[in-house]
């Protein structure tokens, strides 16, 4: 998982190609951000260690606290892709992001996220709702976001 991390950090680091294949996003509207009408993560599963790919299932939201610390958020890309997406909760590292359980018990996480490879989705998720950003689809390269 940390080499998987340091990779995706390597990939944001560098130039990727362009030429990739542009999938869109189901449910992505041209109005831009696009709240999906049902909670798609049930529940914040919280482990104390990382598990592998094959246990983190489609609707599923793991966190992985170890020694009280946030380390990892793992799930399966809301897109349907099946790519497994982790990051890091750790303040220490550039990306990081935060993943809170809300009082439905269900995953909020911030920022947004948006995947530089496959799918390009962009999306955040609030109170288990995936909220779609209208530039999902498109790389975050050809964008300031950063
Ligand atoms: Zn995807």
């Amino acid at each position: 998982m940390m080499f998987d991390f340091l990779r995706t950090l390597m990939n944001k680091s560098s130039k990727r190609n362009t030429d990739g294949k542009k999938k869109i996003a189901p449910r992505t509207t041209e109005k831009g951000l696009h709240e999906e009408q049902f909670v798609r993560f049930e529940s914040l599963i919280v482990m104390d260690k990382t598990p592998p790919n094959d246990l983190v299932e489609e609707g599923k939201f793991i966190v992985v606290i170890y020694k009280e610390k946030h380390h990892w958020a793992l799930f399966r890309c809301p897109c349907g892709c099946g790519h497994v997406i982790s990051l890091s909760l750790q303040k220490i590292h550039r990306p990081n992001w935060s993943a809170k359980k809300s009082k439905n018990g269900r995953p909020t996480l911030y920022p947004s996220v948006w995947q530089n490879q496959g799918c390009l989705s962009h999306f955040w998720i609030e109170d288990g709702v995936v909220f779609w950003c209208r530039s999902t689809g498109k790389s975050p390269n050809s964008s300031d976001y950063y």
